[in-house]
């Protein structure tokens, strides 16, 4: 999904498609954690109600941060990598689904390191911009870095729950890695289409 122009890469129309790609395969996983999970681990439930919109503009602020972090880095015109940021950091949270719904479902489905990589594997096979995978990985791990309480690394493989606790920091760090790395490489790719030269990605 490869666009010509002076931002290759920077659609809206990708920018929108890595929305979808994320949510899905967060909502497959879910289904999956639904399917796969054995009884005893059908345990997760929703956090106290008048906690939630505090706890999702956490999650909101810290993404919008990192967002215009990658858009300081490359510049104005990098915007809507604030907002991609911004939505995906909030959206991993759509894996709670069947819980607000009255469902038994395990704890965070997809707040998983196979998620993580499904996420990107997808978004990198159909959009192919680097940058748009780093946002993806940056938003995993800052999602990962506000919330507290039990996770299943490796769901929907196994259900396995383990603290999140001595993790955040390591998700805040690669949160702004990734966030940074991906103003870096839109600024460059944009530069090698402008002067004609390789780019980044096909
Ligand atoms: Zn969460």
């Amino acid at each position: 999904m490869s666009e010509k122009g002076d931002f290759p890469g920077l659609s809206w129309r990708n920018i929108l498609y890595a929305i979808l790609v994320y949510v899905g395969v967060a909502l497959i996983f879910t289904a999956l954690g639904l399917l796969l999970a054995p009884q005893t681990a059908q345990v997760g439930g929703t956090r106290p109600e008048e906690t939630i919109p505090g706890h999702l503009a956490e999650l909101a602020v810290f993404g919008l941060l990192l967002g215009l972090g990658s858009t300081v880095i490359y510049g104005i015109k990098g915007l809507p990598l604030a907002f991609l940021t911004t939505v995906l950091t909030v959206a991993l949270d759509i894996d709670h689904l069947p819980a607000y719904l009255g469902y038994a479902e395990t704890i965070r489905p997809a707040h998983s390191l196979v998620f993580a990589i499904a996420a990107m594997a997808i978004t990198a096979i159909t959009i192919k911009e680097l940058d748009i995978e780093l946002v993806v990985a940056s938003s995993f791990m800052a999602h990962m870095a506000v919330d507290t309480g039990l996770f299943a690394p490796f769901s929907p493989i196994t259900f396995g729950y383990v603290e999140l606790g001595p993790y955040r920091l390591l998700f805040a760090a690669g949160a702004v890695v990734c966030a940074l790395a991906a103003g870096v490489v839109l600024r460059i790719r944009t530069v090698a289409n402008r002067s004609g030269g390789p780019s980044l990605v096909a």
